[in-house]
């Protein structure tokens, strides 16, 4: 199957993101909804991986469905919160063995349903690139953070770890953001620190106006005024979608035009979206 680092070196990826259902029904309905992407042919789909115990099994059985049933290339998400590293090398065996060789290595953020006392082999995510390092058949990502990760006590810092870690890693996907201004500063400064490992934006398609604002929270992300008060006036959920997808279109050429090397969305294990920007940007078969 392919690998991520040999897909990146031939053209720009377009990749989808989903999260483990925690129900057989939200699986079922995720199920069909990445078959009906699966026209739009990504480069890949990532799935996600909970800090917890809860959906760790669904991450690998849902991974393990796309590399079997479907003719996407899946990645893996794995995080150091938990682990050993033996459990982390019986994942991978695993993995391999189904033909997925992608994996997205990262520090984690504990879950509230998570078993926080389990003992982990590995602080950050860096710990976790170099241990994969050592199977030289896996391409490894990691994630960045555009407007810095929220437990980074300063800029500086922020940047000399990724760039730590982005020496050894193949690729990073970066945390949502709105202003591409955010994405080339961060290219930019990785760059005076001697880092041109490829950087792939991820891109959140707004498709509810409070869940948007909690997870820019969250994730550290500024939510911009320009934003909300185009939003301001949109009650009704179809209005709300669609300034989503003309922001999202228009971030994605932004990112286009000034080389980024994909483009990876954020889905929400939802498809309309995605196909509408994929549409409006006039890529591949939408
Ligand atoms: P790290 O690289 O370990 O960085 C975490 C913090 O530690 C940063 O502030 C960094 O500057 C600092 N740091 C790094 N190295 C050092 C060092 N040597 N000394 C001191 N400080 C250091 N979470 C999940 O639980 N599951 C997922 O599937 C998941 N998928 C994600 C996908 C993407 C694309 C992104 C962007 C995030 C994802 N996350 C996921 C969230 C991620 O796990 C959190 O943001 C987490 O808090 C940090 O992960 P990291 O890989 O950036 O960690």
């Amino acid at each position: 199957m392919a690998k991520i680092a040999d897909l990146l070196a031939t053209g720009p990826t377009f990749s989808f993101e989903f999260f483990p259902p925690k129900t057989d029904a939200a699986q079922l309905s995720l199920l069909e909804t990445i078959t009906q992407l699966e026209p739009l042919q990504p480069s890949f789909v990532s799935i996600t991986y909970g800090a917890g115990g809860s959906t760790r099994e669904r991450t690998r059985e849902l991974v393990a469905w796309v590399r079997r049933d479907t003719s996407i290339t899946p990645m893996a998400h794995l995080t150091c919160i938990g682990h050993t590293k033996l459990e982390i090398d019986e994942i991978i065996s695993m993995y391999l063995e189904k033909g997925v060789d992608n994996i997205l290595a990262l520090g984690g953020d504990p879950s509230t349903d998570s078993d926080q006392t389990s003992p982990s082999d590995f602080t950050y995510a860096k710990d976790l690139v170099e241990h994969l390092r050592t199977n030289a058949t896996l391409s490894i990502g990691v994630a960045a953070h555009p407007e810095v990760h929220p437990r980074s006590p300063d800029r500086r810092s922020d940047r000399q770890h990724l760039a730590a870690k982005l020496r050894i890693a193949d690729f990073a996907i970066t945390q949502f953001f709105f202003e591409v201004d955010h994405y080339v500063q961060l290219v930019e400064e990785l760059a005076d620190l001697g880092v041109h490992t490829p950087i792939i934006p991820g891109v959140m398609p707004v498709t509810n106006k409070s869940q948007i604002q909690r997870m820019s929270q969250m994730s550290g992300a500024a939510f911009p005024p320009w934003l909300a008060d185009r939003l301001a006036d949109a009650d009704d959920p179809e209005e709300v979608q669609r300034i989503g997808i003309d922001v999202a279109t228009q971030l994605c050429a932004q990112l286009l035009e000034v080389g980024a090397p994909g483009l990876h969305f954020y889905t929400l294990n939802r498809s309309t979206s995605t196909r509408q920007i994929y549409e409006n940007l006039g890529l591949r078969n939408a």
